[in-house]
């Protein structure tokens, strides 16, 4: 049986990225040697680190003076870094979640922090609006994308102080204006590539402007001066990360998967509101496209279990939603098929029939 992964994350590649990354694990570049087991700095692997910057750069229009490193830790290292580097005395954040909140919590010891909104009182199920960004920051940071709750913020701020984004899983799915951040971050493992890398698109020139001394691996100039190679960097993600990024670029860029990405979650979010059976958990204008989450509608509560056995018996997998909100998530990163949604779709309208 086909089997439709609706992860939230590690999460759906495309078929083919996988096929290359393990045949690059067997054998890299028909030197009869494993990715696994070459240096990062032999002439095999330069190339790949090397264009895995240029396209992220190429894809996300990264204006010049930017720079593109590829770290271990996680974007939960990022929570730390950030302030590490760019919190001098106070920065703004918005609240908008689990991870949002996470972020937050780092700053808080490196100096003062300003919650500018927070939509915490009804469960994070919409984007607060409205609020002001204050200008005696150091900076404003805010999720993009809400993985568990949902919600999605699909602007990009016009702020005046430097805006620092953790887009760890919206990231290549649609078109961002860079020169309006100073930083931009991101866990691999949504959209870009398998677990074990973090990518960061960092503006140079708003770096060394704390006075703290910073431990030299989370300096993020140790790592911009040494081409992501200060030590041994995450090959095989990094690898996998090239491969998809190929894979988005032959499919016709951002762009593209801006398109996809909203044609599946109209079908999707259509279907929820149709479906008797459902609801969706978040206000209709801050749907994430991303992480589609719904619940069964108060008069069929009891049928949740049922229902998430049904799904799994035809092939959907990944869909119990988060235990902070309960009921499904159907995550539908870039490599997700119109085709899985509609099977989901079917696998639904199949269950209101039973019902
Ligand atoms: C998954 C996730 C994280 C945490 O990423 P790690 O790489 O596991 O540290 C942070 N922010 C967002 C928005 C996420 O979805």
């Amino acid at each position: 049986m086909k089997k439709y992964n609706f992860n939230a994350g590690p999460s759906i590649l495309p078929r083919e990225v996988i096929e290359q990354t393990a045949q690059a694990c067997l054998d890299f570049n028909g030197i009869g040697l494993s990715l696994m087991e070459i240096s990062h700095r032999s002439k095999d692997f330069q190339p790949v680190m090397d264009e895995a910057q240029q396209l992220m750069k190429e894809l996300l229009d990264v204006p010049a003076g930017y720079s593109v490193i590829f770290l271990g830790g996680g974007a939960s290292l990022q929570f730390c870094m950030v302030p590490y580097n760019f919190l001098e005395k106070k920065a703004a954040y918005l609240n908008t979640g689990t991870w949002a909140k996470k972020a937050l919590k780092e700053a808080k010891l490196f100096g003062d922090t300003i919650e500018v909104a927070s939509s915490a009182d009804k469960n994070y199920n919409y984007i607060p609006k409205g609020f002001e960004i204050p200008s005696d920051v150091d900076y404003f940071h805010f999720t993009s994308n809400n993985t568990i709750f949902g919600t999605e913020i699909r602007k990009d701020f016009d702020a005046p102080v430097p805006v620092i984004a953790d887009m760890s899983s919206d990231i290549l799915s649609r078109p961002i204006d860079v020169s309006k951040y100073a930083m931009i971050y991101g866990g691999a493992q949504k959209n870009l590539s398998m677990a074990g890398v973090t990518f960061v698109i960092v503006k140079d020139d708003a770096l060394g402007k704390v006075s703290r001394n910073i431990p030299t691996m989370l300096d993020y100039r140790t790592h911009i001066e040494k081409g992501s190679m200060f030590n041994t960097p995450p090959c095989v993600p990094i690898y996998s990360a090239l491969m998809n990024l190929r894979w988005i670029k032959a499919q016709g860029g951002v762009k593209e998967m801006d398109r996809r990405a909203s044609e599946r979650a109209e079908i999707l979010y259509a279907e929820i509101d149709r479906n008797k059976l459902f609801r969706g958990t978040v206000e209709t204008e801050d749907r994430s496209r991303m992480n589609i989450c719904f619940v069964m509608n108060d008069d069929y509560k009891e049928l949740e279990a049922e229902f998430a056995a049904f799904a799994t018996s035809l092939g959907m997998v990944g869909i119990k939603g988060h235990r902070s909100v309960g009921g499904f998530r159907a995550s539908c990163y870039n490599a997700m098929s119109k085709e899985g949604v509609e099977a989901l779709v079917a696998c639904m309208k199949e269950f209101e029939k039973k019902h």
